[in-house]
């Protein structure tokens, strides 16, 4: 009886209050506004007498005008009934197993209600010392499964058939007032899964909500709780919130948060320098603009930018101490991997990318001789190049070194060879004899 009560208290009016159940007429969703393949689904779910909603993500966007990215249904039918139901699906998932429903291309995420878990006898051990979620797989009803949902607004259900939205913890009201609330204590829900910082970083700058106070005051103080999460899972938040299309808010925010320490802890240094300062948030800008404009983005790229002033001063560091250039590059490269990837796991195939583009930017300098036609046939000169750009506009290098490439690869074959400079001194010492001259000449077969 006492446990009860303590429980009412903690999850507050959301857990004791009757949902609102609020009619089309005064939300405005049709249900033409969710996905053929949502909707078969529900109606599917329903039609065998289970409870079924389109939820989470998609509702929300589309009550802010925005069009969901994907659709997810709760459903109070176990994973089996809904594999079952359905010809076209596959349970995933281990922790919690979902049900994933094709049509066509587009993919339905089917999860049945999830209940609470702590609390409940025999269920110890499901969160580590810092009541961080291990295991989560009990089956529950619509209202445990909204309070158990990270911010009110990814905890509306919206039924297709009745066009009706159930609101269970106030995510209505505070979508009006362009707020992001978490559900519950917010200082134990960020200890069940640090990740939900980053998250409310994201879909704030995303979709443009204020973060209300008691759901921002605990983060600074809980921020080293990220290094508790796999860098891998840290490494996919971190990808989204870049390419959410609000990455120069989102990085901001994550800096006034302190929450950038344990993703991208050499951002502090380059964020201090004013060039390193430029650079990055010019990079964040394009990027949004890039995926403002449902432009493809690179996450190769944005990676090899957010740590690129980091590569730069060790590469400097090495060739102050007398290493050729590029031995001082390829050195600057494995440290600034080898330091980032102890925070954030970032794979091999993007990694790859940004070793190229840190690669090229030292290649780039050489503009006699026939390396630089070699070059505009590299794959990724395009990128290194666009890069090199940033690095001019950021104010690092000079303009001209950007017109000059951006002249080369558009001129013809007898002007690309008057461009060329002569051997520089730098290159000259290394290795290279006075006959490059000759050189220019053999190159012009090459592109
Ligand atoms: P996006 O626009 O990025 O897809 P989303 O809110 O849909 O945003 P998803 O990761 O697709 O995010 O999650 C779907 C839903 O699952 C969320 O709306 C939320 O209700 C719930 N959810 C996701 N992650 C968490 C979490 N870490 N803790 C609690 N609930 C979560
Ligand atoms: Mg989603």
């Amino acid at each position: 009886m006492i446990r009860k009560l303590l429980l009412r208290l903690v999850d507050g009016f959301s857990r004791s209050s009757a949902p609102l159940v609020v009619a089309r007429s005064r939300h405005g969703v049709s249900r033409h506004a969710i996905s053929a393949c949502a909707r078969r689904v529900t109606a599917a779910l329903q039609a065998e007498g289970f409870d079924a909603y389109v939820v989470g993500g998609a509702v929300r966007d589309i009550l802010l005008g925005r069009e969901p990215k994907d659709f997810d249904v709760a459903t109070n039918a176990t994973p089996e009934r809904v594999r079952a139901l359905f010809r076209r699906s596959r349970i995933i998932g281990r922790r919690f197993r979902l049900v994933h429903v094709l049509c066509g291309r587009e993919v339905v995420e089917v999860s049945t209600f999830r209940g609470k878990h702590a609390g409940g006898d025999g269920e110890r051990g499901a969160t580590d010392e810092h009541g961080r979620i291990l295991r989560d797989n009990v089956f529950g009803t619509r209202e445990e499964d909204a309070v158990r949902r990270d911010f009110t607004v990814n905890a509306l259900f919206y039924d297709p058939s009745t066009e009706e939205i159930i609101d269970h913890c106030g995510g209505l009201a505070d979508l009006k007032a362009r707020k992001l609330r978490m559900i519950g204590d917010p200082q134990a829900r960020y200890r069940e899964d640090p990740v939900r910082m980053l998250r409310a970083v994201r879909l704030a700058a995303k979709l443009d909500l204020e973060i209300e106070p008691r759901t921002r005051a605990p983060v600074p103080a809980l921020a080293n709780l990220l290094e508790s999460v796999p860098p891998s899972r840290l490494f996919e938040e971190m990808l989204k919130l870049l390419l959410s299309g609000g990455s120069f808010q989102s990085v901001q925010q994550l800096r006034a948060l302190g929450l950038h320490h344990g993703l991208l802890p050499m951002l502090d240094v380059i964020l201090e320098q004013p060039l390193g300062q430029r650079f990055v948030m010019l990079a964040l800008q394009r990027t949004d603009e890039r995926v403002r404009d449902d432009k493809p983005s690179s996450p190769g790229f944005l990676f090899a930018a957010l740590l690129w002033h980091e590569v730069l001063s060790a590469w400097r560091t090495g060739e102050a101490a007398g290493k050729s250039t590029m031995l001082a590059m390829f050195e600057a490269i494995d440290q600034v991997i080898e330091e980032q990837s102890e925070n954030l796991a970032i794979p091999r195939r993007f990694s790859s990318d940004m070793r190229e583009i840190w690669i090229l930017q030292a290649r780039l300098l050489n503009r006699s001789g026939r390396r630089p036609f070699a070059l505009l046939g590299n794959p990724r000169f395009r990128a290194a190049y666009d890069f090199l750009l940033l690095r001019c506009e950021s104010g690092e290098l000079d303009m001209e070194i950007g017109q000059w490439w951006q002249r080369f690869q558009h001129a013809g074959e007898e002007e690309r060879k008057s461009m060329l400079l002569p051997g520089t001194g730098r290159r000259r010492r290394r290795r290279k004899k006075p006959t490059s001259g000759l050189r220019h000449d053999s190159a012009s077969g090459e592109t």
